[in-house]
C-alpha cells in the first residue's frame, strides 16, 4: 500500500485527520472495550453497535454515526436494543 494512501483518501472525502499515536491508541481502546462488552454474557449490545465512531484527539471530539440495519435487507441483522 502506498504510504501516502491515508491522505489522499481523506483528501478524495474532503476532510482530513491527524493519524497520530494518541488517535490510534484511542481507536484501539475503544475497539477493545466495546469487544469485551459485547462478549460479556447479559450485557446489552455495546454503544457502538450498527454505529460509527470517529475519535479525533487532536480536535477532541467523538462523533456517533448510527447505521440502523435496512428493515429491507435479508442479512438478518438486529437493531440495537437500550
Ligand atoms: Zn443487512
Amino acid at each position: 500500500m502506498d504510504s501516502r494512501w491515508p491522505t489522499v483518501a481523506g483528501q478524495l472525502a474532503g476532510r482530513s485527520q491527524q493519524a497520530d499515536l494518541c488517535s490510534v491508541q484511542a481507536t484501539a481502546a475503544m475497539a477493545v472495550g466495546q469487544i469485551l462488552r459485547a462478549l460479556s454474557p447479559g450485557e446489552k449490545p455495546p454503544p457502538a453497535w450498527n454505529t460509527t465512531i470517529e475519535i479525533d484527539t487532536f480536535e477532541g471530539t467523538v462523533e456517533h454515526r448510527p447505521w440502523p440495519p435496512n428493515p429491507a435487507c435479508g442479512c438478518g441483522a438486529q437493531p440495537r436494543r437500550s
